[in-house]
C-alpha cells in the first residue's frame, strides 16, 4: 500500500477515536437530564445583566425578566452598564413606577471591557443565587425555578442550560447547539461541564470568585474557577433553557465564533494545571475540551491534507473527486443546504473557527 494511503488512514483514525471514546462512554453512561439531585428551591435570586449599547432592545429585555415565574420581591436586578447611548436612562425610566425587582445600577464612565464590569456586578450581587443573561437572550417563564432547583443540591455551585432556539440562525448553528447539548450533559453526569453559556448561568453566591479582567470568556472562567475553588460541581442541565439572537452578518457572526474560540483556547492554556485534578473534571473532561479545542483542529485538517494527497497518488483522474467532494460539502454546508448533514457540517465548521482562533491568539490579535 502507498505510504500516503497509510499515512492516511493513521490520521482518519487519531481524528476519530477521541469522539469514538466519547460515543463509547455516553453509551455506557447513558446520561439524560440533570445529574443534580433536583428539589423545589425558591432563593432570593440577583439577576447581572452588562449592557453596552442596548437601547434598541433593552426594553424587551426587562420585559421578558419580569415575566419569569418568581416572586418578585426575591429578586434585585443588577445592571452593568458601559453604554453611550440611552441604554440607561431606558433602564432608569423603566423602573421608575416599579416596586419590584430592585433595581442596582452600576454606571461606568468609559467601556473597560465585560469581564471588569461583571466583577463589578458580582461584588454587588446581594441575593443568594446570582443569575447572569445578555441583553439579546430570552429565558422561558420557568428557567429560575429550574435553575434554583440544581442549586438546592449542595454539591452544586453552578448551573448553566441549553440554548433551544437561534433567533434569525441557520441549520449548522441549530446543529451544533444538539450536538454541544450530548457533550455537556455527559460532561455534568461524569462530574462538571466545561462551557458556561452567558445567554443564562447561575451561581451560589457564596461560591462567586472574581475573574482575570482580560477574560473572553468569561462565563465559562467563571465556572471553572469555582469548580477548582469550591470543590463543588458545575453542571449542565438541558431543562435550564433560552433562546439566543444570532447576530446578523456572516462576518459578525464568523469573528463572535473565532473570539470565543480565543477565549476557550486560553483558558484552557492558563488552567493547564488543574488536568489530572479535581477528580473526573481534570482526568476527563477537561482533557476532552483539550482535544476538541486544541489539537483536533490541527488533527482534521491534517486529515483532510492527508486523504486529498492519499487520493490523488493512487487512484489518478477519480481521486479528484474526494477534494470535489470536500468543496460542495463545505459550499453546501456554508449555503445551510446539507439537511441532515448539518450537524457534521457544524463541527467541520466549528473546528476550523478553532484552528483559526489559535492561529490569531498566536499572533497575539485580540
Ligand atoms: P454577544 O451579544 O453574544 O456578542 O456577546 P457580547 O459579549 O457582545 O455581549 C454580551 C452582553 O454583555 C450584552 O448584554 C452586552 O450588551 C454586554 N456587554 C458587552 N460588552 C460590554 C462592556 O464592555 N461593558 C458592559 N457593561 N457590558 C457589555
Amino acid at each position: 500500500m502507498h505510504p500516503l494511503v497509510v499515512a492516511a488512514a493513521a490520521l482518519v483514525v487519531v481524528a476519530a477515536l477521541p469522539y469514538a471514546l466519547f460515543g463509547v462512554l455516553y453509551a455506557a453512561i447513558r446520561p439524560s437530564g440533570s445529574p443534580a439531585d433536583k428539589r423545589e428551591a425558591e432563593p432570593t435570586v440577583s439577576i447581572v445583566l452588562p449592557t453596552y449599547n442596548e437601547e434598541r432592545i433593552v426594553e424587551k429585555k426587562l420585559d421578558d425578566l419580569l415575566e419569569l415565574d418568581y416572586p418578585m420581591e426575591k429578586v434585585e436586578l443588577v445592571v452593568v452598564d458601559s453604554s453611550d447611548d440611552a441604554t440607561r436612562d431606558i433602564i432608569r425610566d423603566y423602573f421608575a413606577d416599579l416596586d419590584a425587582p430592585d433595581l442596582t445600577l452600576i454606571e461606568e464612565d468609559e467601556r473597560r471591557g465585560l469581564a471588569p464590569a461583571l466583577n463589578e456586578a458580582y461584588e454587588a450581587a446581594e441575593n443568594e443565587m446570582v443569575v447572569k443573561t445578555d441583553c439579546d437572550s430570552y429565558l422561558p417563564d420557568d428557567v429560575l425555578r429550574e435553575a434554583a432547583a440544581n442549586l438546592a443540591d449542595p454539591a452544586v455551585a453552578a448551573v448553566t442550560g441549553r440554548n433551544v432556539e437561534v433567533l434569525g440562525g441557520s441549520g449548522v448553528e441549530e446543529g451544533y447547539r444538539g450536538i454541544q447539548a450530548y457533550i455537556q450533559t455527559l460532561e455534568a453526569h461524569l462530574d462538571s461541564t466545561f462551557i458556561f453559556h452567558g445567554p443564562f448561568s447561575a451561581f451560589e453566591n457564596d461560591a462567586l470568585v472574581p475573574i482575570d479582567p482580560s477574560s473572553l470568556a468569561d462565563d465559562t472562567e467563571l465556572a471553572l474557577r469555582i469548580r477548582r475553588t469550591s470543590g463543588k460541581r458545575v453542571i449542565f442541565d438541558p431543562a435550564v433553557q433560552y433562546k439566543e439572537a444570532s447576530h446578523s452578518g456572516f462576518v459578525k457572526r464568523r469573528t463572535q465564533k473565532d473570539r470565543r474560540g480565543m477565549g476557550l483556547i486560553r483558558l484552557l492554556v492558563q488552567h493547564r494545571d488543574a488536568l489530572g485534578r479535581y477528580g473526573k473534571y481534570g482526568r476527563v473532561v477537561l482533557p476532552f475540551n483539550w482535544w476538541f479545542m486544541i489539537v483536533s483542529p490541527w488533527v482534521v485538517a491534517l486529515s483532510v491534507v492527508g486523504v486529498t494527497a492519499a487520493a490523488l497518488v493512487t487512484v489518478d483522474m477519480p481521486g479528484l473527486l474526494v477534494p470535489a467532494a470536500l468543496v460542495t460539502f463545505v459550499y453546501l454546508g456554508q449555503r445551510d443546504s446539507l439537511g441532515p448533514f448539518a450537524p457534521l457540517y457544524s463541527l467541520f465548521d466549528t473546528q476550523v473557527s478553532l484552528a483559526r482562533a489559535a492561529v490569531e491568539l498566536l499572533r497575539g490579535d485580540y
